[in-house]
């Protein structure tokens, strides 16, 4: 289970979700999450209605960095 740390940009609350495993392509320039990103008061949301907090970036940088290994 991997929690990383959004922001919804339609609620503009911060929430914590598990996003399952996490794929980095190379050809996109954005992660690809194996489960739906899901705001607690919005329900499902997609890439474009979420940012990744400080916090969820770092999170984010640390499981990237633990792949490349
Ligand atoms: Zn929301």
């Amino acid at each position: 289970m991997t929690e990383l740390n959004f922001l919804c940009t339609k609620c503009r609350k911060g929430f914590d979700c598990d996003v399952g495993k996490i794929a980095f392509p190379i050809e996109e320039n954005r992660p690809r999450f194996e489960k739906d990103i899901v705001c607690p008061r919005c329900g499902v949301l997609t890439m474009d209605d979420v940012e990744l907090t400080e916090l969820g970036q770092t999170q984010l940088g640390e499981i990237f960095m633990a792949e490349l290994e």
